[in-house]
Formats: C-alpha cells, structure tokens, sequence
C-alpha cells in the first residue's frame, strides 16, 4: 500500500494537531505517494534500527520518538541525527514519529502503562482546552434526522462515553431567494417561512472541514445556515497523563515491587512513603515531572513516571509518592501498542518489532 494510507490511519487515531508545541511528530523523512510492504517499530529511531530496517526489507520505520527535533543545518555524519537521516533517504527508508500526539489521546501510552499496572476508571490527567468547537445549524424538519445521522458519521457528538449528543429546538426559519436560486422549497423572489430544527452540537475542531462537508452534502437547501463557535472546554480525551484506582487498596513496598516487575524496571527512583494505602496512581510516560501538580490536585497518592531531577523530588512535599521507573521502561510497551493497532486495521501488512534495545541508559547493579 502507499505510505500516506498507513500515516493517514496512525493520524486518524492520533492527529498531530494534538503534538506539544516543541515535538516533531508525522513524516520526517519520505515522500507519502512511497509504496511500502513491511514497517519497523521502535521506540526510537537510532542508526542500529536503520541497519536492522535495511536488513528486514522494511520501508518505513515507525518510532515513537522522532529523531529530529530541532532544525539540521547540515548533513556530514557528524551526529547520529545527521547519520540517520542521510543513510535513511539514501537507502529510501521512510521515518515517521507518533509522539506526544500518541501520548495525549485516550488510547495511547498511558493506557498502555494504565493497563499494564491494572487500573480501572481511567481519564485523562491534564485535559487539553481549546480543542473544541460547537456547530449550529438550521434544517428543515424532514431532513433534521438525516443532517444529525450524517454529523454524528463524521465526528460529531461526542462527550466522555457518550455519542450522539446533539440539542434540538423547533423554530421558525425565513428567507427570500433571488433571481438566480431555485429553492428546495418555497419560490424566487418571495419570503418563504419554514417550520426548521436547529441542532447544536460539539466537535473536535481538526475535523471541521470533514463535517461541514457532511453537513453540506446531508442538507437539501442550496445555502446552508450554519454557525461555528470556538470553545474553551477541556476535550476529556485529548491531555497528558492519566489517573485511575487500583482495584485493592495496596501499601506501598509492595505497590512498588508490582510497578517493577510489571514495568520490568531494574530499578524506581521514588520520594518517602507517605505511609497512605495506594489506590489513586497517576501515569505520565516519559518526562512527566510537569504533570505532578495535577496528580496531586487529583488525589494521586502515587505518581509514576520519569526523568526526574534531583531537585524536582523535594517537590512531593509529602503529598505523594513520586516514583522515577526511567523513560524507556515507562514507554517501552508502546510498540506493541502500536503493533496492535496497525494489525487490526491491515491485518495482512507486514509489521515488525525492532530487536534493537534502544535503550541509552545502562544499568550497572
Ligand atoms: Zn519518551
């Protein structure tokens, strides 16, 4: 298939337009229209991995991590950056990253890690605002219900665990055509009134131009009324990190002996026990260490994630237990996560796990 079917996909489930400010997820290197048979995943994209796509007739090496962040100048070899990206377009290997897009949507990294620990009643941590906007427009009785059918199809209506969420209010609708309309009801030239429903409902903004397409398309009037709000609201499914409770209230020594075997982490770094039974964990993968005010606000008694500094431990104060399980422990089953969702949706593509262990930080114990 072509790489832009598979980008397209990974994209529907993670927008990039859900990337923090200073990330580089999407296409990095490779041209979209590339037709590929095999992809590599990996956590990061390191020149090991490249070596093991050329060796494995991979086309496209999918990592979590992207493997530039900032602008290259120059391209000698002089970096392992600058390595990779060269061997990568001589040897006509895509590279594609699916970062913090993938971290901040409800089915991405933490719920791997939120999963993998056995917590229930999962959200999101830290919410993202802005993310939302709120259509209304106007229809005709008769075509109300094919309008919302048609919105609801394309991304619209949905609030936590529910869909379809739409408010309806009769009314009454005006308007005048001129000489060059022919109105689905009503004639040229004279005021027509007409018993409509007006339907508001919400939707993610990056799918605006989907919707209005559908709205359009659904509509039987030759001008469509339609008005779009921008909102502040949270989007319950799109933020950093996530919280959930543990089935069974646990002490901490062995909540920690059961983040270690199930993380497989050699070793946690973590702030004094606070002595409270854990039942609330706060998740972050990755450099969570931004996150910990939220954990607290929310009643975390527990916060597991990792790069912490020195430091930035004096700020549990108490409150919580900060618990450092080191970056790629934290992420390390996001590949498979990403195995499982391109598998489910081409199940006869082949994908592969790298055999690279990625890993920069060695443990000597
Ligand atoms: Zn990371």
């Amino acid at each position: 298939m072509k790489l832009s079917a598979l980008t397209a996909y990974l994209e529907s489930l993670a927008p990039l337009v859900y990337q923090e400010d200073y990330d580089n997820a999407g296409l990095i290197v490779g041209n979209p229209d590339q037709e590929i048979s095999q992809a590599l995943l990996s956590l990061d994209c390191t020149e090991a991995v490249v070596d093991e796509a050329i060796a494995t007739g991979c086309q496209v090496i999918i990592s979590h991590h992207p493997i530039v962040f900032r602008g290259l100048k120059k391209f000698n070899g002089k970096t392992y950056v600058e390595r990779v990206v060269e061997k990568a377009i001589r040897k006509g290997i895509a590279l594609y990253a699916i970062h913090t897009n993938l971290d901040n949507v409800m089915q991405g990294v933490n719920t791997r890690i939120a999963d993998t620990l056995g917590l229930k009643n999962c959200r999101i941590l830290a919410p993202k605002h802005n993310l939302l906007k709120k259509l209304i427009t106007f229809v005709p009785q008769s075509h109300a219900d094919e309008v919302r059918n048609a919105l609801f199809a394309a991304g619209a209506g949905n609030i936590g665990n529910y869909s379809e969420v739409s408010f309806n209010a009769e009314g009454v609708g005006t308007f005048k055509g001129n000489e060059f309309t022919d109105p689905h009801v009503g004639e040229q030239g004279k005021r027509h009134r007409e018993n409509e429903i007006c339907i508001q409902t919400i939707y993610p903004a990056n799918l605006e131009s989907k919707i209005i397409m559908a709205l359009i398309l659904a509509h039987p009037y030759e001008e469509v009324a339609y008005d779009l709000v921008p909102l502040t609201n949270q989007h319950q499914q799109v933020g950093a990190g996530m919280i959930g409770e543990l089935e069974v209230p646990t002490n901490q020594e062995s909540f920690l002996f059961h983040v270690k075997d199930k993380m497989r982490t050699h070793v946690i770094r973590h702030t004094a026990f606070t002595h409270k039974p854990i039942k609330k964990v706060a998740v972050c993968g990755g450099a969570g260490g931004f996150l910990l005010k939220h954990a607290i606000a929310a009643g975390a008694d527990i916060f597991i994630t990792a790069d912490y500094k020195y430091h930035e431990f004096f700020d549990a104060e108490g409150k919580i237990v900060i618990a450092d399980i080191g970056h790629f422990e934290s992420e390390q089953f996001t590949v498979q996560l990403l195995y499982e969702i391109i598998r489910k949706k081409f199940p006869i593509f082949a994908v592969r796990l790298t055999e690279v262990n990625t890993n920069p930080v060695k443990y000597f114990i």
